[in-house]
């Protein structure tokens, strides 16, 4: 089975914009907010795409770009001026920022209400403990895709491989939420295609074109590709999984692209009216 999260994308979006209807006619017009890195080509395509979402689903937004310019006293002015301004409902941080730059310092400062995209220490500390909060945007996105098909992770032994604040580790603590029995791979992890062989929810989040093979997966097990990979003489992005060998073997798998990266923005978007819907309860 093929897990289409464009196709449910589609469906979210449309509910998304029925919530924006809403909140505007109660005069409060969602804004999502961004910081982005000027310079780096990938986040500037994928906050362009997000802006385009947002903009069809009817958020507002500005974005404040960073440069090598930018010094740390300007972004966290900035940080400061979003926490403050009370028609901003939402902030993307798009990861990376520029390496002169103090990232860990700009998450820590940025307000968790409006940390949508659900990276900061303390939103993960949130999911961590179990409380409410805003939850990251790919494992969320993950969540819906495993819901819309209801596979029900209950008991069932999930492998995460990746280790990121912002994909590896909430995916395995949302997995745990949902009473899977959890493993966490990563780069030291010993027989590795041994360890995914076992699992029956397999989730790649490594950032390695292909790595995971058909032989690698158990027969029947759900497969999520939340890779996006750049490969020369390649068009498109190239997930972690090899799609045509695992999906031989896989009882339901995600491509990509339209799979995770989908359901990736309409989370982030779905957070960013859940924050502005906040305001009016
Ligand atoms: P990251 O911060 O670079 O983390 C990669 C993780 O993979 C690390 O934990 C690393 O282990 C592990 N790893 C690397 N090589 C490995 C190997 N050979 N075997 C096992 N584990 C290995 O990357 P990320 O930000 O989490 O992103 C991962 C992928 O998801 C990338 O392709 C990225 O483009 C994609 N992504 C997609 C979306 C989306 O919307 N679909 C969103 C974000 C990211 P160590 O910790 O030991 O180094």
């Amino acid at each position: 089975m093929l897990l289409d999260g464009l196709a449910l994308s589609k469906i979210v979006r449309t509910e998304l914009a029925d919530r924006v209807s809403e909140l505007k006619k109660q005069g409060i017009h969602p804004r999502l907010d961004v910081i982005v890195a000027a310079q780096d080509p990938a986040s500037v395509a994928y906050v362009k795409m997000k802006r385009k979402w947002a903009e069809a689903a009817g958020i507002d937004g500005e974005a404040f770009e960073i440069t090598d310019a930018t010094s740390q006293e300007e972004l966290m002015a900035q940080i400061k001026a979003v926490n403050e301004n009370p028609h901003v409902h939402g902030v993307l941080l798009q990861h990376p920022l520029p390496k002169h730059l103090d990232e860990d310092a700009a998450l820590l400062a940025l307000g968790a209400e409006k940390d949508v995209d659900g990276i900061t220490p303390a939103s993960l500390g949130r999911l961590t403990a179990g409380l409410p909060g805003f939850r990251c945007a790919t494992p969320l996105g993950i969540t819906k895709i495993l819901d819309h098909y209801n596979i029900d992770v209950t008991g069932k032994r999930a492998l995460v491989i990746g280790r990121s604040h912002i994909l590896g580790k909430p995916m395995a603590l949302m997995l745990l939420e949902r009473n899977a029995t959890v493993t966490i791979a990563h780069s030291r992890t010993l027989d590795l295609a041994d360890r995914c062989r076992e699992a029956d929810i397999l989730v790649a989040a490594v950032g390695r074109a292909e790595m995971v093979k058909g032989d690698w997966i158990k027969p029947g097990a759900i497969v999520i590709d939340a890779g996006y990979n750049k490969v020369e003489g390649r068009k498109g992005d190239v997930g972690d999984v090899d799609f045509e060998s695992a999906s031989k073997i896989a009882g339901a798998i995600t491509p990509v692209p339209g799979g995770v990266g989908p359901m990736t923005v309409a989370s982030l978007l779905s957070n960013a009216i859940t924050a502005a819907e906040q305001m009016v309860s």
